[in-house]
């Protein structure tokens, strides 16, 4: 069982987590696994930062946060040997950061080391709770379960090594009926360097975990009640899907059903362990089940993901037809400034590409464009790069579409019906996915006209 930040963020929260573990617990062996409370990584990250800018003020970030914490800790479980323990850590994170300050400089590395503590002491107060409450419970640190590479911020984990280290060092605390409460989002390196699994990375922690445990569930608690068909802000009759497809799951985590982490499903699809997502507010709540054997949604699609704050670059121009190689130079070009394409089309006249990117990224992508096809442009091949901001990518996502015709007649004459203007449109051949894109304005439009074509 996973619980995230927002399930966490006070004593009330955090009383709720430990009563639905309790409950769980008379059923069967449970681990849980946690992320901070919430803020308490960015403020972490905040505070590095200011000590690397040499800018005092993380001090007072650093007494509020000692304030938060102890606070919590001290109206759960009372002062004494939990209080105490988080005391020395927050004393060896002032020196930490102190460090920084002097030598003005916050490494990868050092930040990892900062961001750990935001777990580490999450687990240690709440492990203390569920054993007060009479549930005995051991803080556990996911170091010495969790093997990494050195690539900071994002490491890489060594799923043999840390298979193994979860098995053994588990294994005793289901032995003894002890409740493991395991730090999410850290590992460590084979030299015993902290490292972490990149923001939000709790939910692969917990997949890891219930992986290496051949775990018969891996529950991923948050503040939703599970997969929404669309976003619900947006479209009033969303609606909790009750089951998806580990592919469906990806795709959907992809494009903007912020969920659960992508990544979440690698370790649950290696050990073919069903995924849960529940909601902490709503425990009674069944919830969306995410597995291999995910009966197959009666409608045409399973759902509706979007990503806003998209722009459209198009290189367009006569000499790219029958040409190899130009459109792996503009792939090269935005690979090297890094801008990440999300989307791309291409017709088979050959006569532009066309690719959909964040349009935080697309000044950069431009511009390195125009720079690094100058040849072409000169030789009149390319004639010019077009951008349109201000757009949506919007996909409808689901295993049946599979083999289905009709749906993309459907989906397109919904839209001509609502005179939604579609700019971009790209299909992979797995058929899970079809993405579009519209103007922003219209996207409130699209996706209730999507939502009903498809799912009401
Ligand atoms: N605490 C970490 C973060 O805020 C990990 C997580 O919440 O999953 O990114
Ligand atoms: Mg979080």
């Amino acid at each position: 069982m996973k619980f995230g930040g927002s399930s966490l963020k006070d004593p009330e929260r955090i009383r709720n987590v430990a009563a639905i573990v309790q409950k769980e617990e008379e059923t069967g062996p449970v681990a849980v696994v946690l992320s901070a409370m919430q803020g308490i990584t960015d403020s972490l990250i905040g505070a590095a930062k200011s000590a690397e800018a040499g800018d005092p003020s993380y001090r007072s970030n650093l007494s509020d946060m000692r304030e938060r914490v102890l606070k919590t800790a001290t109206e759960l479980v009372g002062r004494g040997e939990v209080t105490e323990s988080l005391e020395v850590m927050l004393d060896e994170l002032e020196e930490i950061l102190h460090g920084i300050e002097l030598v003005r400089e916050c490494s990868p590395r050092s930040l990892d080391l900062v961001q750990s503590f935001g777990e580490r002491m999450n687990c240690t107060v709440v492990a203390a709770l569920l054993s007060a409450e009479g549930s005995p419970a051991v803080m556990t640190d996911a170091r010495e379960l969790v093997r990494t590479d050195d690539n900071h911020l994002s490491a890489n984990v060594d799923f043999e090594i840390t298979y193994r280290q979860i098995e053994e060092k588990l294994g005793s605390y289901e032995a003894a009926g002890e409740i493991p409460v395991i730090t999410g989002f850290i590992g460590s390196t084979n030299e015993g360097v902290t490292t972490t699994l990149g923001r939000n990375g709790s939910d692969y922690s917990a997949s890891i975990m219930g992986a290496g445990l051949r775990a018969e569930a891996i529950e991923i608690w948050t503040d939703v009640d599970g997969v929404m068909s669309a976003d619900p802000r947006i479209v009033p009759n969303a609606f909790v899907v009750p089951e998806v497809s580990f592919e469906e799951a990806m795709e959907l985590s992809y494009f903007g059903a912020k969920v659960i982490h992508p990544y979440t499903m690698i370790p649950a699809v290696d050990r073919t362990i069903p995924v849960w997502i529940r909601n902490t507010l709503n425990p009674e709540a069944p919830g969306t089940r995410i597995a291999k054997d995910a009966a197959k949604s009666e409608k045409p699609i399973t759902g509706i993901a979007s990503i806003d704050g998209a722009a459209l670059i198009n290189v367009q121009g006569g000499g790219m037809v029958g040409m190899p190689g130009v459109a792996s130079k503009v792939f090269s070009i935005m690979a090297e400034c890094k801008a990440n394409i999300i989307m791309i089309s291409q017709a088979s006249s050959e006569h532009s590409i066309c690719m959909v990117l964040r349009e935080s990224e697309t000044e950069r992508a431009l511009h390195a464009l125009r720079e690094g096809l100058r040849e072409e442009v000169r030789a009149k091949k390319i004639q010019n790069f077009e951008l349109i901001r201000d757009l949506e990518i919007v996909s409808i996502i689901g295993d049946k579409m599979r083999g289905t015709p009709g749906i993309s007649g459907r989906l397109f004459k919904s839209l001509g019906d609502n005179e939604i203007n579609v700019l971009a449109i790209a299909q992979g051949s797995s058929e899970r996915n079809i993405s579009f894109v519209v103007q922003t304005a219209q996207r409130e439009d699209t996706l209730k006209t999507v939502h009903q074509a498809f799912l009401e």
